[in-house]
């Protein structure tokens, strides 16, 4: 009997809902492929909700999403919502709530360059070589950001602004499971970064990390201090397979590793929670300078529909012949505006062609 998965789909706002209909395209085939069914429910999260259900995350996505096994992702945001208070805007009110709501601790965000996009690196071809596989993997519910007590305390002119950095051996090993799968999956390397020469959180971490390395014999694992990671990862970005970092560090050396893409349109990205549900979306945001246009890179869309596949249903085979079928496209010579470059070889197309390409090379 066919296999069927209930997914929320979340389109969103900007270009989201235009890549998210190249995404469910490539999905209809592997529906076909594999003889299962992806029940997809429609909801709204981020501007298009405050315009249709009054707030960004509405009671029926929460109900929705608790009733879905994955959840599938478009960017929110614009312009639009911006003179709202912060805690009532797209992001701040929808899709920050939405981790915190279904304990999303693990954030992967593969930052890939394929072999026939050397050329949209920032970086130079001597340095890429023939391309760059790196996941970042970060922590998204612990650390500087999430622990307590916070605020701004005191009365002006002697107010003191306070964060605090706490990170528990259970949220340490949790984490650390997770990288030292995912690495196991790949090349076999992990860089753990921290700041031990400084933080006690950060000595504490290399500490579990190196009691987990135990389990995983197999995996070489390294540590480095992140600001020697900040810079090694634009001086030698190939020595790197899985970096595993703190949440704060995570916000900072993910959106490095995504600029060394050369476009926003080509990170996808995943956040975990414990057991196999995740969120899937592109690491980039709504593109309000181009949306509605029909002239958007689908791909990041695509390789998160990907993602879903792996982590979420364990769809291995499926979710490598996504991948490949968007490395295919490129070697085709298609390019949606971001990545084009004028080169021979190279076709300019719009999204659903982007789309269209990527399915027939599936
Ligand atoms: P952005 O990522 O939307 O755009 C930055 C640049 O990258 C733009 O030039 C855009 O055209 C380009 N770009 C991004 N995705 C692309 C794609 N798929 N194809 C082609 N080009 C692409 O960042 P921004 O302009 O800072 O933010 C715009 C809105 O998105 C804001 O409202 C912001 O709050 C929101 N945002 C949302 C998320 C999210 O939902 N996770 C993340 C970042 C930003």
């Amino acid at each position: 009997m066919a296999q069927k998965h209930d997914i929320a789909v979340l389109p969103g706002d900007g270009i989201g809902p235009e890549v998210m209909i190249e995404a469910l395209k490539v999905l209809d085939l592997v529906e076909k492929e594999y003889d299962v069914t992806f029940v997809r429910t429609f909801g709204n999260l981020g501007g298009v909700a405050i315009d249709e259900e009054g707030k960004a995350l509405p009671q029926t996505t929460i109900d929705l999403c608790r009733a879905s096994e994955a959840v599938l992702l478009g960017s929110v945001g614009g312009p639009k919502w911006e003179h709202l208070p912060p805690m009532e805007q797209p992001e701040r009110g929808g899709l920050l709530p939405l981790r915190k709501l279904f304990g999303l601790y693990a954030n992967l965000r593969p930052a890939i360059i394929f072999p026939s996009l050397v050329e949209a690196s920032v970086l130079k071809k001597e340095i890429i070589g023939d391309g760059m596989d790196i996941l970042v993997i970060r922590e998204l519910t612990g650390g500087l950001y999430m622990s307590q007590p916070k605020g701004i305390e005191g009365t002006a002119p002697d107010r003191e602004g306070i964060d605090t950095l706490r990170y528990s051996e259970a949220e340490i090993k949790r984490i650390g499971h997770v990288a030292f799968q995912a690495a196991m999956k790949r090349q076999k390397k992990l860089t753990s970064v921290d700041k031990a020469n400084v933080l006690a959180s950060s000595v504490l971490w290399r500490e579990i990390m190196i009691s987990l390395s135990a389990e995983y014999p197999e995996v070489e694992l390294s540590h480095m201090y992140v600001d020697n990671a900040s810079m090694q990862l634009v001086r030698n970005p190939k020595q790197f397979d899985v970096l595993l970092t703190e949440n704060m560090f995570g916000d900072i050396l993910s959106d490095e590793a995504s600029a060394l893409t050369g476009s926003l349109g080509m990170v996808p990205s995943a956040s975990l929670a414990e057991g196999s549900f995740g969120v899937y979306e592109p690491a980039g945001g709504t593109a309000p300078d181009i949306a509605g246009q029909g002239i958007a890179n689908p791909i990041a869309q695509v390789l998160s529909m990907a993602l879903m596949l792996r982590f979420s249903f364990n769809m291995i085979e499926a979710a490598d012949r996504v991948d490949a079928a968007v490395e295919k496209a490129l070697e085709a010579g298609y390019r949606t505006g971001d990545i084009f470059f004028g080169n021979p070889g190279e076709k300019k197309v719009s999204t659903s062609a982007m789309g269209d390409a990527i399915a027939a090379n599936f």
